[in-house]
């Protein structure tokens, strides 16, 4: 079974490291004492061996005398069973023959055989060691070591120390370790699971906003508290949100734009459209003189250029768009620019009159003469349309601040303030209601904004109403890089 939630599997970690650890531990400590315990039991015997060698080698007469009385009370006194099994843990004596030869054995009329034979043939050569056999069925610790008088091996001493007591307290600790270890590995268990399921909420929260989140509501936020990875977590998820939001909102606005847009263009190329058709239907319909025929065919001419025009300025911004309408740099002396957007505008008597100032002769930008040269004919033919023949119109070139600025300023009908933040949308016209020939299609500024912007520049519109209107166009001299 593949476990997916990372509770569980933290949970079980946990309880497995636990246990692992507890294991170890429990091992570690079992036997350290039992070997802390068997090296006190060993260093007993060891002294117990030296004392009974001591009192082999003495004999007195009067330690003799003197342990028997000892052991007639104690025998007296009721501690017989005691007493009897005391001789255990004393240590005994033995000759070469393996005959008891200590005082007490004499004092206890016993005749004990070595209770480790193997040691007791060891320890006649020289050899000392320890063993752990069984004694009349009880588990025995034994020490055996040489017995020397004279500087020859003359017996062989051994003690002995029942293990029984030891083993019990050992087997005592091993159950209260495993009483314990279950209940260690219960509250680890328990303690991890509700840890984990604590720690774990702020991304059970992100999972829920997640969840609640659609393309149409971005505006949920996650709450954060502390500082710590979560909140670190849930704050980068929030900055992710908001970046989202807000590509969703360009998004859903150029969508709405590029309907718009689309909508326009249409509703734009049916108009001219709708011209050619109503003249050559009319035209066809019966037969007509020459004079009638030619008017037909001058009506639709005019509305073949019409959207001729507007198939190029549509042509235009989608190159502007593809970051594709500056493709060939070049010096463009700015007197050039000016003088002929002043003969293509076309003007005629009874117009504005337009007044070029130039700072410099020598001013010149790096770029597309002809897109730059269409740039100052928008903003001059806008100026001619919204002034009056009395009216003055300034196209003026200066440097400023390694920056050239064209401006066209008029003393015309001036734009309303809701209109100028619009000025630049395409197909915005300020005064819907006027054709082509008296207004336009709302597309000059746009791609006077388009041209600026693929030479780096930008372009600004103040006006007044009533006063008159100024465009300046910003371009950066020399110009280092220009979209290709
Ligand atoms: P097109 O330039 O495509 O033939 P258009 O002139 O209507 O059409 P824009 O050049 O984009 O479109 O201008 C948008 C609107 O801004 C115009 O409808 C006009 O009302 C207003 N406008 C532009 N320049 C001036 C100006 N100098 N004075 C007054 N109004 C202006
Ligand atoms: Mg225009």
């Amino acid at each position: 079974m593949k476990i997916t939630s990372i509770r569980t599997r933290l949970t079980l970690w946990n309880i497995c490291v636990m246990a692992l650890i507890l294991l170890l531990l429990s091992v570690a400590l079992r036997y350290s004492i039992q070997s802390y315990l068997m090296s006190a039991a060993d260093h007993e015997l060891v002294h117990r061996a030296h004392r009974t060698a001591g009192f082999a080698a003495r004999n007195s007469k009067e330690f003799v005398e003197d342990f028997r009385k000892m052991a007639q009370i104690q025998r007296d006194m009721g501690h017989s069973a005691h007493f009897k099994r005391q001789p255990l843990r004393f240590s005994r004596a033995f000759n070469r023959a393996g005959q008891q030869t200590d005082p007490f054995g004499a004092i206890l009329k016993t005749n004990e055989k070595p209770w480790d034979r193997k040691l007791f043939i060891q320890s006649l050569v020289g050899k000392t060691g320890f063993s752990t056999i069984k004694v009349d069925d009880e588990l025995t610790r034994v020490y055996s070591q040489p017995l020397l008088r004279n500087g020859e091996i003359s017996g062989v001493v051994q003690a002995a120390y029942p293990l029984t007591e030891l083993m019990r307290f050992l087997g005592g600790f091993t159950v209260v370790l495993a009483v314990f270890f279950p209940f260690a590995l219960l509250t680890a268990g328990l303690g991890g699971m509700f840890l984990t399921t604590r720690w774990l909420r702020p991304v059970r929260e992100i999972t829920h906003t997640a969840e609640e989140i659609s393309a149409r509501d971005l505006s949920r936020r996650l709450g954060i508290s502390g500082d710590d990875e979560f909140a670190q977590l849930a704050l980068t998820f929030n900055r992710m949100l908001e970046r989202l939001q807000k590509a969703f909102q360009q998004l859903e606005q150029s969508v709405e734009q590029q309907k718009r847009f689309t909508a326009d263009a249409s509703h734009e190329l049916r108009t001219p459209l709708t011209t050619i058709k109503a003249n050559t239907s009319l035209a066809l319909r019966q037969a007509r003189s020459a004079e009638d025929y030619k008017e037909a065919l001058a009506a639709a001419d005019g509305a073949a250029d019409v959207m001729d025009h507007l198939i190029r300025d549509l042509l235009l911004l989608a190159r502007s768009d593809d970051g594709q309408l500056v493709t060939e740099l070049e010096a463009v002396p700015v007197s050039d620019v000016l003088r002929e957007a002043v003969t293509l505008v076309g003007w005629k008597d009874g117009r504005a009159e337009i007044r070029v100032e130039m700072e410099n002769e020598s001013l010149s930008v790096t770029g597309n003469a002809h897109h730059l040269t269409r740039l100052v004919m928008n903003l001059l033919d806008n100026a001619l349309r919204h002034t009056p023949s009395d009216g003055l119109i300034t196209l003026s070139a200066a440097a400023n601040n390694g920056a050239i600025v064209l401006c066209v300023a008029d003393n015309g009908e001036g734009i309303a303030l809701e209109h100028l933040v619009h000025l630049g949308e395409r197909f915005y016209r300020v005064d819907k209601c006027r054709d082509r020939k008296h207004g336009g299609t709302g597309l000059g500024l746009a791609i006077c904004r388009s041209i600026a912007e693929a030479h780096h520049g930008s372009i600004s519109i103040e006006s007044t109403i009533g006063q008159g209107t100024v465009v300046t166009v910003t371009l950066p001299e020399p110009l280092k890089e220009c979209v290709m």
